[in-house]
């Protein structure tokens, strides 16, 4: 019997026993691809013998500091890299230990902000319908997922949400990119109008969205309208970069590739690769400026932040990702991906979509392709996809679909950014077989 309140109540999960390159094992032996880097975390796969050198040294020298009382070498220097490769207009950095930390720390700094410069009155945070940025209780407040967010309604802040920029779900025909950008960026502004440009302080997106939709990037000039709608009206902008940043898109940060940068972001998965719970915050000069002049301090604080080993591991990993061109990798390697995956889902009765950027792609799973109706809740098509991929020994992130009643189940592929091109091919045959196996077994 398990003492774990594990993430299914009564589920049986297989032990994880080990793990080298993009492969986990279990205490049987068998071996699993993991085609989805657990959450879009594992960026240099698992064993990675540099990563676990620089562990060895830094817990040698110091394993612990209270970041209360000192600032160690190592923190300084991820923040010194980070800061180095940010979008521009970032030049701090605030380390937590994930995801949900950074958020939190996001909207706290973003509010602190608006009382330093005083105007205390900006009280609304807007996010997007159908978005995941986080279990905590702000975090959760602030995305749009439905099924997530009701029973915990009754202890959650006000937040406003507008719909995403989803093309397959809510482009109109014959409406083109252009014109879709504009009318979903068009929501962000009536909503701020709508609530008093004074009152507003932060927008929150994801720039790729993961764990909802299943890598879903926005359409060209969708984030360039959303950052002059932000600086018109005086509103932060934050991205939650959480899944889609640190390589996973092919550029560092995926905003990259949207040509903006945000005021504030959250990064955390691939910063530390997995080796060990690390997220930060990313601030912007104006930011930072605000808590210096004013107050002096951010107030806020974990008792493990900063964290030397924390530091080590994503200092690592960032050097490797620079040393070993992995970018270069996640590039030409996402495009084999997506075209092996629209090679096995051609005209497949199932797949209605496949898309995203870099190693971060997803498949949408329908009934019907032609109407795009999801699969009914009920029939838990992502679970079975998850078991018959794990029975042939494949990890891939496939999530519940009809979530606010629109998009259908998914499955996100996001494997490490040391994958070849072999190793593509033997997770694209293998989940072609899986998701086969798991539509017969719903029928
Ligand atoms: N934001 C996004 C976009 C995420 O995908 C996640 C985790 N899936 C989080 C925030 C929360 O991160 P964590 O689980 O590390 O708290």
């Amino acid at each position: 019997m398990t003492h774990i309140l594990h993430r299914s109540a009564n589920a049986k999960m297989p032990v994880a026993v080990g793990g080298k390159g993009i492969e986990l094992f279990d205490q049987t032996g068998k071996a699993y691809i993991d085609a989805s880097g657990g959450a879009a975390v594992s960026c240099l796969g698992h064993g990675h013998p540099d990563v676990i050198a620089a562990l060895h040294r830094q817990i040698d020298k110091l394993a612990y500091a209270h970041t209360g009382f000192f600032t160690t070498e190592v923190a300084e220097q991820l923040a010194d890299r980070l800061v180095e490769t940010a979008p521009e207009g970032i030049d701090h950095v605030y380390l937590v230990s994930g995801g949900s930390e950074a958020i939190e720390a996001a909207l706290k700094m973003a509010r602190q902000y608006f009382v330093e410069k005083g105007e205390p009155q900006r009280r609304h945070i807007i996010a997007r319908r159908q978005s995941y940025h986080g279990n905590t209780l702000g975090a959760l407040a602030t995305g749009g997922n439905e099924w997530r967010r009701a029973q915990f309604r009754p202890l959650l802040i006000e937040t406003h949400h507008i719909d995403p920029c989803y093309a397959y779900r809510w482009q109109k025909a014959g409406e083109s990119d252009a014109e879709y950008a504009a009318r979903a960026a068009q929501q962000l502004e009536d909503k701020i109008l709508e609530l008093g440009p004074d009152t507003v302080i932060a927008f929150v997106a994801e720039t790729v969205v993961g764990a909802t939709s299943g890598a879903v990037p926005p359409v060209a000039d969708y984030f360039k309208r959303i950052r002059a709608i932000c600086d018109r009206y005086g509103v932060l902008l934050i991205l939650d970069e959480v899944m889609c940043g640190m390589g996973r898109t092919g550029t560092l940060h995926a905003c990259e590739q949207d040509d903006i940068a945000p005021d504030l972001m959250a990064i955390a998965k691939g910063l530390g690769g997995g080796y060990q719970p690390v997220g930060a915050t990313l601030l912007s000069g104006k930011i930072f400026e605000a808590f210096s002049k004013g107050s002096g301090f951010f107030q806020h604080g974990h008792t493990y932040m900063g964290h030397p080993m924390a530091a080590a591991a994503g200092l690592a990993v960032q050097d490797v990702l620079r040393r070993d061109h992995l970018l270069d990798n996640v590039v030409a390697m996402g495009g084999h991906l997506q075209r092996r995956l629209e090679e096995r889902f051609a005209n497949h009765h199932h797949v209605g979509d496949i898309r995203g950027r870099g190693l971060f792609r997803g498949m949408e799973l329908v009934s019907e392709v032609d109407s795009k109706k999801p699969f009914a809740p009920e029939l838990k098509i992502n679970a079975a996809v998850k078991r018959e991929a794990m029975a042939r020994g494949l990890m891939v992130y496939p999530m519940g679909g009809t979530i606010d009643g629109v998009n259908g189940d998914h499955v996100l592929i996001a494997p490490p950014f040391i994958v070849n091109r072999e190793q593509i091919d033997t997770i694209v045959e293998r989940l072609g077989d899986a998701v086969d196996a798991a539509v017969a077994s719903v029928k």
